[in-house]
Parts: C-alpha cells; sequence; structure tokens
C-alpha cells in the first residue's frame, strides 16, 4: 500500500474526437507497461479498466476538443483535481480537426443549426486552453508519441523533485 501511495496517479480523458491519441497510448504501453506499472497509478483511464477513481490526479491528460457547457464544466473539475494538466493532440491542442464547424460558412452553420441545439453543444468548438489552464502540449493527429514521452519524462522529473 505504502509503495502504491508513492506512484504518480494518472487520469486519462477524452472528450469530443477520435479517440486515436488514445490508441497510440495504448500502443506505447506494449513497450512501457512494465516500467510504467511501477512509477504511475492509472487511477482513471477508461481504455484500461472499467472501475475508475474520480479523486485526483499528479497528471491529467486530456484528449479531443471542448464542444459543450457540459464538457467544459467536466474539463474544469479534473483541472481542479490535477497537479498537471497535458493537452494531448491537435483537437485538444489547438481545437482542429473535431472544430471544422468553427469555420462553417453561414448557409453551412443554418444547416447544423438543429444538431447544436439537439446535443446542447457550445457555438464555437474550443480547445483545451480556452477553457483551462495547460501544463503542457503534445501536438500532432493523433498525437505524437516521441512528444508525449519527451512530455511524460519531463513532468515526472518535476513531480518527483
Ligand atoms: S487530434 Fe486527430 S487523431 Fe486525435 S482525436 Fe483529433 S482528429 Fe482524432
Amino acid at each position: 500500500m505504502a509503495e502504491e501511495n508513492k506512484k504518480l496517479k494518472i487520469g486519462w480523458f477524452s472528450f469530443s474526437c477520435s479517440e486515436d491519441s488514445t490508441i497510440v497510448f495504448t500502443e506505447l504501453m506494449n513497450e512501457h507497461w512494465q516500467e510504467w506499472k511501477k512509477m504511475f497509478d492509472f487511477r482513471h483511464v477508461r481504455v484500461l479498466k472499467s472501475k475508475n477513481i474520480m479523486d485526483e490526479f499528479d497528471i491529467a491528460f486530456i484528449e479531443g476538443a471542448i464542444t459543450s457547457d457540459k464538457y467544459a464544466e467536466q474539463l474544469k473539475e479534473i483541472r481542479q483535481k490535477s497537479k498537471k494538466l497535458v493537452a494531448v493532440g491537435a483537437c485538444a491542442v489547438q481545437g482542429m480537426p473535431a472544430g471544422q464547424r468553427n469555420f462553417f460558412d453561414e448557409k453551412q452553420k443554418e444547416e447544423i443549426e438543429a444538431l447544436i441545439a439537439r446535443f446542447a453543444a457550445l457555438p464555437k468548438v474550443l480547445r483545451v486552453s480556452e477553457v483551462v489552464k495547460v501544463d503542457a502540449e503534445v501536438p500532432g493527429c493523433p498525437m505524437d508519441p516521441n512528444i508525449f514521452l519527451k512530455v511524460v519524462n519531463e513532468l515526472v522529473a518535476e513531480l518527483k523533485s
């Protein structure tokens, strides 16, 4: 139990996106699982387990763009529970390509009005940093695995110091 307490608590959350960065993350597990299972407590990572704990995180990874007030509130709650928050993948970092509708012309906007209302969507799709403070970003569509590993190693060093 004492050893468990020393592990860094990890959360992985997906908002509006295709979840391909999650796939990259699970692929990285093939090489890093032995090392990561000793270092990390995967506290809220739905792709790895069905019973997840939403209490506090040393590092929360956020994938996808923010498309509704509900998602914005969930993201703020994660931020409040996390020491470090990392935006992963282009949709989270720059709001695209998930936010293509931000660039629709007037006619296209009219055509999707009913869908916006039906899903209680925000008028504009937001990148993560438009909603909460972001400590690090991993660009790429999907995320660049090398930058992800670099960011993870830097944050681990910082949090353990
Ligand atoms: S960044 Fe690309 S791969 Fe990742 S969720 Fe968005 S569209 Fe999919």
